[in-house]
């Protein structure tokens, strides 16, 4: 197909995320892409500093991932969950068990990270109602957070970068607290804690659950928070009979530094949810995993099961592309390649902490932030970025580097040093700077 056509009748009539129609931003056609590098449709490439949002943990194309997929296609892209099993579903899930904290051992796998968050909140309330505490159906959460953009997902989102406004009247209303004010880096301030203590002291006979990106904030403020929030909100929900559930989706699978951000804490949840780099950005894949207690509870409640069952529940596709990929990613030296990657995002980053544009630069395992002053323009400064030869998608006040976790020293210099050329070009920052 030509490419002009194929873009034209893209903006017409194709949707993008949080995209207006005709789209008023520009899209760029995308030929193909390998390894790290993305490659368009006029030859241009890009070094990609986004895994494709989390998910491209080993890159693109990747050659174990490809043959895993194909192999799979000889035997069956898809079949029902209800009333069968298979293989790919039985490995990846021995294999997410050797990954994760023993107690969380009883997998629902679903379609997409919200279907995820959706189906833990449904959990929860399913086992409160089962052990007698049906009135405990409200959620509470910290503010700046994400966790996707369906329903109930949405309810816990941040309640003014979300979309609350728009969606208020028909919302379910949440309980935020404030965004933990310790940071990961700094000193741990007993202060952050005291507004979960009151709430939980106050509010427990109304809550199910309180759900939590654990250390990293992702797409609500790329904030990285102190591990000491998540030990003292364990003991405190514990304490209270509040469920905790850790949103995993953007941190497992290494990209905080550690293999899950939970180990950050040495703290363990009661439901974890696992998706984008599940698959090693493949194909869409989720999961959500609960303890015993819960899964007993459940099915020993009015219903007699869990009320969830989506029509590609477990498909064999995803699930044995995402057993290659969390095989792959055991035998890489991930931890040495993220501590890398965190090194020199932070050494490089570190020169636009001076810029008058710039509010903040922080770096956390394989995640770079400059926090800017104002929003960014994204249209203008992605064309700079793609001129510059990077893949970067800024949001907000956010330019933010999140690359696959197999980038060479060559290209994570360059996917620095071009992303701080674009910005310093769009602000009119001195770049680079004068020894
Ligand atoms: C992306 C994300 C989600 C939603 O996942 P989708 O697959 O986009 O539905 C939920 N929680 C977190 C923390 C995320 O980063």
């Amino acid at each position: 197909m030509n490419w002009e056509t194929l873009t034209q009748i893209d903006r017409r009539h194709i949707w993008h995320p949080y995209a207006a129609m005709p789209n008023t931003q520009p899209v760029y056609a995308v030929a193909r892409a390998e390894g790290c590098s993305i490659e368009l449709a006029d030859g241009k490439r890009l070094v990609d500093g986004t895994s494709s949002w989390w998910a491209a943990l080993h890159g693109y194309n990747h050659p174990r991932l490809n043959a895993a997929a194909a192999a799979q296609l000889e035997k069956m892209s898809h079949v029902m969950f209800g009333g069968l099993t298979h293989e790919p579903a039985v490995r990846l899930t021995q294999l997410l068990l050797e990954l994760l904290p023993p107690t969380l051992n009883q997998v629902f796998y679903a379609d997409s990270g919200s279907v995820a968050v959706e189906v833990a909140m449904k959990m929860a309330l399913q086992y409160q109602h089962a052990v007698g505490q049906g009135k405990r159906c409200r959620f509470a959460t910290i503010r700046a957070g994400y966790h996707g953009d369906t329903w109930h997902a949405m309810s816990v989102c941040d309640p003014e970068e979300g979309m609350h406004g728009l969606f208020s009247s028909s919302l379910p209303v949440q309980y935020f607290l404030p965004q933990p004010a310790s940071p990961f880096h700094g000193e741990w301030q007993p202060e952050s804690i005291r507004p979960l203590e009151n709430l939980l002291a106050e509010k427990h006979d109304e809550l199910a659950a309180l759900i939590l990106e654990p250390v990293v904030q992702g797409a609500g403020g790329m904030y990285f928070y102190h591990p000491e929030y998540l030990r003292q909100a364990r003991a405190l929900c514990s304490r209270y009979g509040v469920l905790l559930i850790f949103d995993e989706i953007a941190t497992g699978f290494g990209r905080s530094g550690e293999m899950f951000a939970l180990e950050h804490a040495g703290v363990v949840p009661d439901i974890i949810l696992l998706g984008k780099g599940l698959t090693g950005g493949y194909l869409t894949l989720s999961a959500a995993v609960c303890t015993e207690e819960i899964s007993a509870a459940i099915s020993r409640g009015q219903a007699g099961a869990f009320m969830h069952g989506p029509t590609f529940m477990a498909n064999p596709l995803a699930c044995a592309v995402a057993a290659e990929s969390v095989a792959m990613l055991r035998e890489s030296p991930w931890r040495q390649r993220v501590a890398n990657i965190e090194q020199t995002l932070r050494h490089k980053l570190a020169a636009a902490a001076q810029w008058r544009c710039v509010r903040e630069v922080r770096a956390l395992g394989a995640i770079g932030v400059l926090e800017m002053v104002q929003p960014v323009n994204t249209a203008s400064l992605q064309a700079r970025l793609v001129e510059k030869g990077v893949w970067v998608r800024p949001f907000g006040r956010l330019v933010y580097l999140m690359p696959p976790f197999m980038i060479s020293q060559q290209e994570l210099d360059f996917l620095a040093e071009q992303t701080l050329a674009a910005v310093a070009k769009e602000y009119g920052e001195a770049w680079p700077l004068s020894e």
